[in-house]
């Protein structure tokens, strides 16, 4: 973004990248900025000017991008509070609310930050950021310092700290604090768990420090923060709680329950009439369901859960976010994959698109060796079979159609199905004793090229599978199953022959930092066309179907280019 786009934001609200309030967001040439030297010359503030004039009109668009903080009052507020706007001279903006919570400031009681669409503006720039992140909203800092967390990331403490400075404004340590701080708000206003519970389920490690964090923050002690009439229910959270999980809009949630319907696996999840989904969970050995579902008045989704440890909570929000990927921000992705003339139309038809993410690593690796060589429909049933024999029944108390869990590590290492081939069962096999010798196997580590790198070295499990497990469970926004046959299909031109992985990655550079969201949007398409052909001709049922084959195996360049699966 040039200085002179700054004063057309105001003016021009309509345009995209007038979203782009962070002149440093600009995609680099390769994607992957965290040790290229480029984030030394970030600057920390968003533009003071374009800030204001966005606060000023209460532009919704804004939401999530920065977090104005008031001087006078020491309160900071979401873009769109309804309070009177305050003087320019008292304001100062942050890109993250940790940030300003660490400058001291307090989030406000009327527009609840907390409930801001918690956007992520530096994903796609410092991807280590970003796996930090995951990792601290998983609890890395909960319990475990700084220096452990940078370990995972390959990373040294003063690196992360300063990647932190760079990207955020904050420490590490206050991203989690403010972390616990907004999700006990959230807690504490949306819901009637009593205030012990909260304090846990927040990863407040006593009830002594959860009180004495909002007696210094608010004044008050957490239980006046509650604006609901009644009174603490004492009810414990295995009753069930609904929050809401706000997003950026637009969403485009047919395109994600279609997505989810058509994989659903009977047993452990339902959609029911394209209105909301249902699974099973478990954690660390229990059980538990969650149902999310649009809300009708506000850009937010509505999560329902029923566990019985109020610590799981945090966990559990996290990983809803990551299947509905509720943090991304798609008009600036859309924004920049709209360069290319190919996948203008696409993200002009669907601006909200999402990659779907998943809800288990261990559970899509499976379904992805399952769907080798069959259609999705035949893995679908497959899966199913697996589950009735393997996963453990589900407490009838959670029932209403949900029977089972997907089947642990332990259980699906000794799984013999019949009719499976003996490589695809020798996979199953390989696929859980790795994820029983690495409780990490399907966490974020260094970079995108570890991850695949460590899944490849799994028996069976190829780049397709890898780059794909990379991109739903590991949410890495520039992961790319390049040799997937429904982007081989949607990048044939009329008349010519089809082409290679090869082809793909090098026609995907141009997509980069954002690959994931490209291949989204042209297996949308695709998908959309082959059903268009299976209404037209039920003779090309068989290549309607996304087909696959097996992963190559690792090292075997005769097998690289083959037509691999599509998603399972
Ligand atoms: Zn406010």
């Amino acid at each position: 973004m040039q200085a002179g786009d700054i004063d057309q934001l105001a003016d021009s609200a309509a345009e995209n990248d007038a979203l782009n309030i962070l002149p440093w967001v600009t995609m680099p040439e390769n994607g992957e900025t965290d040790g290229a030297g480029l984030e030394d010359t970030y600057p920390m503030e968003p533009d003071h000017e374009a800030c204001y004039r966005a606060l000023s009109t209460r532009d919704a668009r804004f939401d999530g991008r920065f977090f104005t903080a008031v001087r006078t009052t020491r309160i900071y507020c979401r873009p769109i509070c309804p309070a009177r706007a305050p003087k320019r001279e008292n304001v100062t903006f942050f890109t993250a609310a940790s940030a300003a919570q660490e400058a001291g400031y307090r989030p406000c009681l009327r527009c609840r930050p907390e409930s801001s669409p918690d956007l992520g503006v530096w994903r796609g720039t410092s991807n280590t950021v970003s796996r930090a992140l995951t990792l601290i909203g998983e609890g890395a800092l909960d319990g475990e310092a700084v220096d452990a967390l940078a370990e995972r990331l390959g990373v040294g403490e003063r690196q992360l700290r300063r990647l932190f400075r760079q990207h955020l404004g904050a420490s590490p340590f206050a991203v989690a604090q403010t972390r616990r701080i907004l999700f006990a708000k959230q807690l504490i206003i949306e819901t009637t768990m009593p205030m012990a519970e909260v304090a846990l389920a927040a990863g407040f490690n006593s009830i002594r420090r959860f009180n004495a964090t909002f007696q210094t923050l608010f004044q008050r002690p957490p239980r006046e923060l509650r604006r609901s009439r009644l009174a603490d229910a004492d009810q414990p959270g295995a009753e069930g709680i609904t929050l809401k999980l706000p997003y950026a809009p637009p969403y485009d949630w047919d395109a994600m329950i279609d997505f989810l319907g058509a994989r659903a696996i009977r047993g452990i999840e339902a959609v029911d009439g394209r209105r909301c989904y249902r699974r099973s969970i478990a954690l660390d050995g229990a059980q538990g369901v969650i149902r999310v579902e649009p809300d009708d008045r506000e850009p937010a989704l509505r999560v329902s859960i029923r566990f019985p440890h109020v610590n799981a909570l945090a966990g559990i929000v996290r990983r809803v976010r990551r299947v509905f990927d509720l943090s991304a921000d798609p008009l600036g992705i859309g924004e920049y994959l709209g360069r290319d003339p190919l996948l203008a139309p696409l993200v002009a038809e669907r601006p909200g698109l999402r990659v779907p993410g998943a809800w288990d690593g261990f559970e899509v690796a499976i379904r992805a060796i399952l769907g080798q060589q069959i259609t999705v429909v035949a893995a679908v049933n497959l899966a199913a079979k697996l589950v009735a024999e393997y996963g453990e029944p589900l407490r009838p108390l959670y029932g209403n159609g949900l029977t089972h869990i997907f089947p642990t590590p332990e259980r699906i290492a000794q799984a013999h199905l019949p009719g499976m081939p003996a490589a695809r069962a020798q996979a199953l096999s390989a696929v859980a004793a790795a994820a029983l010798a690495d409780p990490n196997l399907f966490s974020p580590s260094q970079t995108l090229e570890d991850a695949t790198a460590k899944l490849r070295s799994i028996r069976g499990l190829g780049e397709w599978t890898a780059q794909y497990i990379a991109m739903r469970v590991l949410r890495e926004p520039d992961a790319l199953p390049a040799a997937d046959i429904g982007l081989l299909r949607a990048l044939t031109h009329a008349g010519e022959s089809r082409p290679g992985t090869a082809d793909v990655i090098a026609r995907a550079e141009a997509w980069r930092p954002w690959r994931a969201y490209a291949a989204q949007h042209l297996w949308t398409m695709d998908a959309r066309t082959s059903r268009a052909n299976t209404r037209t001709n039920l003779k090309d049922n068989v290549d309607a179907h996304p087909r696959s084959a097996s992963d190559p195996v690792p090292g075997s360049p005769r097998d690289h280019d083959r037509d691999i699966a599509s998603h399972p």
